[in-house]
């Protein structure tokens, strides 16, 4: 087939290169032009068409100009109007003239009427479509019926449908009872009118369905492969000896909860395999998953190997630091501190502490994985927040024990935002997945409260209170996303204001930009109870964790997301105390915003907020397709395929095991080049 180096470009825009990328481009929905409706009988609220002759033409001015024109059958009449016309439309359109129109019939002040129908000029008699027209996702430049001939002619073309063989088993076939490929395809570009429309547009009709198996089992079967492939490599067996573990949960005040008892068995097993772990750790904000991470590095620490935390932010990656050299300083392990800021020949110490296995545990933000970074010998690597970091970040920390034996780290990712399970089972199904699934004993839950912009004025004699009950807030500036500079100069004049509002507090301020020692002696200050009321832009966001600070006030929540406005509530509520998190918005409220802040209102638990978050937003932008960097799924809906999907995920492990050579074909099929972006 041959197109033009300009609809070639269009093409490459949906993603469409080769002919199997037409077969497989599906309608988005149809319109229906294999049936006629008297315009009185026609029914209403959907899209109809109808036939009839222009019995009046004429340009009215109301109070722009438009185009009307009354159409009339056997059975009534019915206006068409047209908001933007060409003047040689009135012509095309004159009296006497027999036009088809699709549209949707509105009945308004003048009657019956169709704005912006698809019209059509058409003899007497002349015959229905006798399949349904299918309208397929396009892009500018690019129309439905250019679209619509080359995928209509990649279908005539014997050739191409011959590669379009059965790659699923016929026993996968007989067990799901899926409708054959081929036929599925066929059916969804050309539906034939006996074909249920409804069906068709709720995608619940046998072909979409087959369609929808096929397109998730592709996407289980790569990462299962990807998932075996890196599982072929060796570890190093990290055996749980129980010598410094024992010793530090003895000296622990608390207690771990069931939930974290079960997920450290689970990584301690994984860690004494022979094969690299790569196991992602979910659990709710304050769940306590870094005495699970400490436990896990303690484990390869005893095996005399290293490990090594990494941590998106500096804030973060430090407060990890002092908690685990606290931990385990007593314990005889050194603990090694990196970060970007660091001087050059302090850094240089470090560097060689980390080369020569000195340090036994190195924390750090991203600088842990540049290339001056060796290691003796790392056992296990630690991803916290692990959504933050981009592939090529976890693949570099991941390498990094490949260099001075052929053994491959183990690795633990943690991920602060829960996962909603059906996104876990198809986005992550390359990972073993740990949850967490109850918090700590004796939490107060946090108290949510929305408070009009306007009234803000009530909250500072809350403010005094609390801090005159010797608790600690935080106050954290709006998130202005398209400057840095703007937010940076909004949180210092929020702190300028809140001085002149509480001369008497002891203030701190803490954002991005702050010098890492600066932001260090706040966190510390504000930790040791110093500062009493910390001025915060979204820095704090994740992981920092100041157990007496009970009272939270976040400025334009109705910007931020949902997953955001929950990692940032979780820092509060940490200790015995009640605590409230007061979200001030801004009005008017858009309609997305006033439905997220229903949401954080109404719910604490993170995982149905991650649920419904996923339904407002959809697994693209929940996911965020650049740090996922796996191919998004096209025509499956999680919500509503779960059985699919379950299915998918049951064969997938069947055809990786009996039938490799159609499972390498499946996945050429759907995903083509796209495996290379998969998550390392
Ligand atoms: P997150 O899962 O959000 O990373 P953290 O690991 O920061 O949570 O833990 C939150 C707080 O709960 C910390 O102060 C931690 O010491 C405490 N904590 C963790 N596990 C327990 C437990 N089993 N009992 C009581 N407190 C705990
Ligand atoms: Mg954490």
């Amino acid at each position: 087939m041959t197109v033009s180096a300009n609809v070639q470009e269009k093409l490459s825009r949906l993603g469409i290169r080769h002919e199997l990328d037409l077969i497989l481009h599906l309608p988005i929905r149809y319109e229906d032009e294999t049936h006629l409706f008297p315009i009185t009988d026609a029914p209403q609220g959907q899209t109809v068409q109808v036939e009839g002759v222009i019995v009046h033409n004429e340009v009215v001015v109301r109070p722009r100009r438009q185009l009307v024109c009354q159409v009339e059958d056997s059975s009534g009449i019915l206006a068409m109007r047209f908001l933007n016309f060409y003047g040689s439309q009135i012509k095309t359109y004159a009296v006497g003239k027999r036009v088809r129109l699709l549209g949707e019939i509105r009945h308004g002040f003048f009657g019956a009427e169709m704005v912006h129908p698809k019209c059509r000029i058409v003899r007497e008699g002349e015959s229905l479509a006798d399949t349904m027209t299918p309208i397929y996702p396009t892009t500018a430049g690019l129309t439905q019926k250019t679209l619509g001939k080359l995928i209509e002619q990649v279908l005539q073309d014997t050739h191409a449908m011959q590669t379009l063989t059965e790659t699923l088993p016929e026993k996968i076939i007989n067990t799901y009872r899926l409708a054959g490929l081929r036929d599925s395809i066929l059916c969804l570009h050309n539906p034939p009118p006996e074909v249920s429309i409804a069906a068709l547009q709720a995608r619940t009709h046998p072909a979409w369905r087959r369609i929808k198996f096929d397109e998730l089992l592709a996407q289980q079967l790569s990462m299962r492969l990807h998932y075996r492939q890196r599982r072929s490599h060796s570890a190093p067996v990290l055996t749980q000896k129980n010598t410094l573990t024992t010793h530090f949960l003895e000296q622990l005040a608390f207690k771990l909860t069931a939930a974290q008892i079960k997920v450290a068995a689970e990584i301690s097993r994984d860690l004494a395999a022979v094969h690299p772990m790569q196991r992602l750790l979910q659990g709710d904000v304050g769940s306590g998953k870094t005495i699970v991470a400490a436990l896990a590095a303690l484990q390869a620490i005893e095996n005399g190997f290293q490990a090594a935390i990494m941590a998106p932010t500096e804030i973060l990656a430090e407060q990890h630091f002092q908690k685990l050299s606290t931990w385990f300083e007593p314990l005889g392990i050194s603990v090694a501190w990196l970060s970007g800021s660091q001087k050059k020949k302090h850094k240089q110490a470090i560097l060689d502490d980390i080369a020569l296995g000195t340090a036994q545990l190195a924390v750090g933000t991203h600088a842990l994985f540049q290339e001056q970074v060796l290691f003796h010998q790392l056992g296990l690597a630690i991803i916290d927040e692990q959504h933050r970091f981009g592939v090529h970040q976890r693949l570099a920390l991941r390498m990094k024990g490949a260099q001075s034996n052929n053994l491959v780290p183990h690795q633990l990712m943690m991920s602060a935002t829960p996962i909603p399970r059906t996104l876990s089972m198809s986005y992550f199904a390359d990972l073993d997945v740990s949850v967490i699934d109850e918090l700590p004993p004796g939490r107060a839950p946090v108290v949510t409260k929305l408070i009009a912009d306007d009234r803000r004025s009530e909250i500072i004699a809350r403010i005094q209170y609390a801090c005159r009950q010797g608790k600690q807030v935080y106050w954290v500036c709006p998130l202005i996303e398209e400057s840095d500079t703007l937010q940076l100069q909004t949180a210092m004049e929020t702190y300028e204001n809140l001085h002149q509002v509480f001369p008497d507090l002891n203030i701190g301020l803490v954002h991005g930009r702050l010098p890492t020692q600066e932001k260090t002696e706040v966190m510390a200050s504000f930790k040791q109870g110093d500062i009493q009321l910390l001025v915060a832009t979204t820095v704090i966001e994740v992981g920092v964790d100041v157990p007496n600070a009970s009272l939270m006030v976040i400025e334009n929540a109705e910007r931020m997301g949902l997953s955001q406005l929950h990692q940032l509530r979780g820092r509060v509520g940490r200790g015995s105390e009640a605590s409230i998190c007061i979200l001030l918005y801004q009005k008017p409220l858009s309609d997305i915003a006033r439905k997220r802040l229903r949401i954080i209102f109404e719910h604490t638990d993170g995982f149905e907020i991650a649920r419904q978050d996923l339904n407002l937003r959809g697994p693209g932008e929940f996911l965020g397709a650049r740090q996922s960097g796996v191919p998004m799924l096209r025509f499956a809906d999680l919500e509503q395929d779960g059985a699919l999907l379950t299915a998918a995920q049951t064969t997938a492990d069947e055809m990786l095991n009996d039938y490799p050579d159609l499972a390498q074909r499946h996945i050429e099929r759907w995903l083509g080049d796209k495996t290379e972006y998969l998550r390392v």
